[in-house]
């Protein structure tokens, strides 16, 4: 793996004297940043302690620790920027136990922007703290891996030849997993369950709006590097949805990885990267939305104006393309119903992905666009807002606190008796179909589009209602 990036190279911000008159210290005047986007202190300064957030928060409503919570992480960042305390091992490990889920956002009264002072502070401690050897060996392996549709191509592959010669389910049968190193046992939780397409990793063809009228929306796709691989269904499925709502789809060919979970860990320079090539195979002036039907993906590429505000070049380019992206639900709420949806008698549990109920504010248009199929009966779930546990690499890194809340989130699904659960995120259905499985009580899962596509197509209800079945993923469409 590369040290890229952690060797302190950019000069260090005079901070603000203590807000407490008379305890300026030497320390004080030094930050434990540098001057390349440090968290704002007037953000920081945003926070009044009120504590609003604290039930908001998942690490805080397992663990009860003032620290873990977001008053605690801004108070360590208030700390450090003033140069009061250096960047240690405790303290990186309360940012790194933040899920990012951002559900104390909405939370606070006070408007805290906690989201970009949680960005600065992880890019900060990427480029100026030394983890343990091991970690980074984990970090820039799963780096090596997930941002690359290529890669994950390779890992798909494997999968798919263990699940092929029944070596995995003879391992799990077997209760061999057991005797695996602790990283390998956490992998085969999460590894989904995969299909020959998946090692193709292709790109979904392009679509002309369904009975041949005019496109009432042209729409670009993004694939995604996780979905292309994993869950490829969803992608020619979000293709299919569009067009039959009377949008023209195009899917450009050469689009890769967003940059949103480098972003999220920290790695600011090859997130932006990616970030730029993104816009450019985005920038065509004769699309109306970019689709997005990865939530994490989502809530990066519609911040792209202020991730690119530095770079002349791109900047405009940039707000350009964020202006249009939207969740795959928003452009199907806003093109309205087909009526060609038929009935499907479905009681499904609706969960609200972080990233697209926190950090985007859409919740009301994946209900709409679900509640309009016949039949189905749309479900909320206790404590629906606390996170799954998923988190980008999160349920990789953190794998603890990843795990508790996973298994609380299947607690929380079992007691409202659904067919099936729906997520607009791959990390959040590989999460949760994990979970559910671990807890001995599988649930499929599915992203919104799967079951809009199921309903089009009149498919039996019986193909979403899978009790026994471990993945509940398919080849449907
Ligand atoms: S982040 Fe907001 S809600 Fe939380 S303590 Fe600060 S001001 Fe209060
Ligand atoms: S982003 Fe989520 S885990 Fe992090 S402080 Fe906010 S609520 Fe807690």
């Amino acid at each position: 793996m590369s040290d890229e990036g952690m060797t302190p190279q950019l000069p260090l911000v005079e901070s603000k004297p203590p807000v407490a008159a008379g305890r300026v210290s030497a320390a004080a005047v030094r930050s434990a940043f540098d001057s390349h986007h440090p968290p704002d202190p007037d953000l920081i300064a945003d926070c009044v302690h009120c504590g609003f957030c604290l039930p908001a928060c998942p690490t805080y409503v397992l663990w009860g620790e003032e620290m873990d919570s977001p008053r605690g992480r801004i108070l360590l960042m208030d700390l450090a920027q003033r140069g009061e305390r250096p960047l240690t091992g405790d303290m990186v490990a309360h940012w790194d136990a933040c899920l990012g889920c951002l559900a104390c956002v909405p939370a606070c009264p006070s408007g805290v922007a906690y989201d970009q002072l949680l960005e600065s502070t992880r890019q900060q401690v990427e480029r100026r703290f030394r983890r343990p050897l091991r970690e980074r060996m984990w970090r820039g392996g799963i780096f090596s891996v997930l941002p690359h549709p290529a890669a994950l191509r390779v890992a798909a592959g494997a999968l798919w030849l263990g699940q092929a010669s029944g070596l995995r389910a003879w391992l799990a049968g077997s209760g061999g997993e057991r005797y695996a190193p602790a990283l390998v046992q956490t992998l085969a939780r999460l590894a989904p369950v995969v299909n020959r397409r998946a090692v193709l990793g292709r790109l979904p063809a392009p679509r002309r709006p369904a009975g041949g009228g005019p496109a009432r929306l042209r729409v670009g796709l993004l694939a995604g590097c996780v979905q292309r691989v994993m869950e490829p269904h969803v992608n020619d499925a979000t293709a299919a949805v569009l067009a039959a709502y009377g949008a023209e789809v195009r899917v450009p060919r050469a689009q890769r990885c967003c940059g949103a979970l480098e972003l999220h860990a920290g790695r600011e320079r090859p997130a932006l990267d990616r970030a730029r090539r993104l816009v450019a195979e985005f920038e065509d002036p004769a699309l109306d939305r970019i689709a997005v039907n990865a939530a994490g993906c989502g809530a990066v590429l519609r911040t792209l104006d202020r991730l690119l505000a530095d770079d002349p070049e791109w900047s405009e380019r940039a707000a350009a393309v964020a202006a249009k992206v939207r969740d795959i639900t928003e452009i199907l709420d806003e093109l309205g119903p087909p009526p060609t949806l038929q009935p499907l008698p479905l009681r499904v549990a609706y969960h609200d992905a972080c990233h697209l109920a926190h950090a985007q504010g859409v919740r009301e248009a994946p209900r709409r666009v679900l509640r309009a199929i016949p039949g189905l009966e749309l479900l909320e779930i206790p404590e629906g807002d606390l996170c799954c546990g998923s988190a980008g690499t999160y349920n990789l890194t953190e794998v603890a606190a990843s795990r508790d809340l996973g298994q609380r989130k299947a607690a929380n699904l079992r007691s409202v008796e659904a067919d099936c659960v729906v997520a607009g995120n791959p990390g959040c259905l590989l999460q949760i179909r994990a979970s559910m499985a671990a807890s001995g009580g599988a649930l499929p899962a599915f992203h919104p589009v799967e079951l809009i596509a199921g309903s089009l197509l009149a498919s039996d209800p019986g193909r979403f209602r899978a009790p026994g079945s471990v993945s509940g993923q398919s080849d449907r469409i």
